[in-house]
């Protein structure tokens, strides 16, 4: 299915998700002063997809792309985006390291071998780059250690850089005037880390997660859904959760 550009509110799109190359969906804020974007996405194709649709709406192109964590189908569309990307510090550093890997067959094997990437992700770059040598890494712009606000002028967008379930370099968004919290794929298992869900840091992140009021949680790979559905979520995660 095609991705869609879907409004939520006022404030609050998102271009869809794909199953197939595991295509995740891409947030756009619209603020008075400005607009920003939540991911960058895949590869210029999929960054100048959602640049089109954001147009073809009469919106601004984003003022700058939040990344929610290193991995390569939040991340690889960052060479393409317009003005200024933010992340975490350890995304930045992991995007550094990320951009000296070599995009053959042969290296995409060896770190699947080596256990510095994994096959899933091979698989997935494969079906959206016929041709590996187009993929190109960047690090991002601005960094986000803690915490910081972006003041969009009639709504303000609240950063922190935190540990999560999947990635140890989230950085979530959460918008007090919407009662939104964006967590990117957090809550999702750590394909790098065994792929087993770790109790500490499910509980450190049900922490977090209940500092907010939430009335809307956007999912990387799935459409929004309500406190109720993600307490149920992570009821389960829980259940199957090891020490
Ligand atoms: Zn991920």
């Amino acid at each position: 299915m095609a991705s869609e550009f879907v409004k939520v509110t006022d404030k609050i799109f998102f271009f869809s998700g794909e199953q197939e190359t595991d295509r995740p969906f891409l947030y756009y804020i619209k603020g008075r002063d400005y607009s920003v974007a939540i991911d960058a996405g895949q590869s210029k194709e999929h960054v100048e997809q959602f640049y089109s649709v954001i147009q073809k709406e009469g919106l601004r192109l984003p003022q700058y792309t939040i990344i929610t964590h290193w991995h390569w189908d939040h991340s690889f569309g960052l060479p393409y985006i317009q003005g200024e990307s933010i992340s975490s510090q350890l995304t930045r550093q992991q995007l550094e390291v990320v951009s000296n890997w070599k995009w053959t067959k042969k290296d995409m094997e060896q770190r699947v071998k080596d256990g510095t990437d994994i096959e899933f992700v091979n698989e997935c770059i494969q079906k959206v780059y016929s041709d590996l040598s187009k993929i190109k890494i960047v690090t991002t712009d601005i960094i986000v250690n803690d915490n910081m606000k972006l003041d969009l002028g009639d709504i303000q967008l609240e950063l922190y850089a935190r540990d999560s379930i999947h990635s140890r370099d989230a950085l979530f968004v959460y918008i007090p005037h919407e009662k939104a919290l964006f967590v990117g794929d957090a809550d999702c298992e750590d394909l790098y880390n065994g792929g087993e869900v770790k109790i500490d840091r499910l509980k450190a992140y049900r922490e977090f997660v209940n500092n907010f009021e939430i009335e809307r949680y956007f999912l990387g790979h799935d459409v929004p859904d309500n406190i109720e559905g993600v307490n149920n979520y992570l009821d389960e995660l829980e259940n199957n959760a090891i020490e």
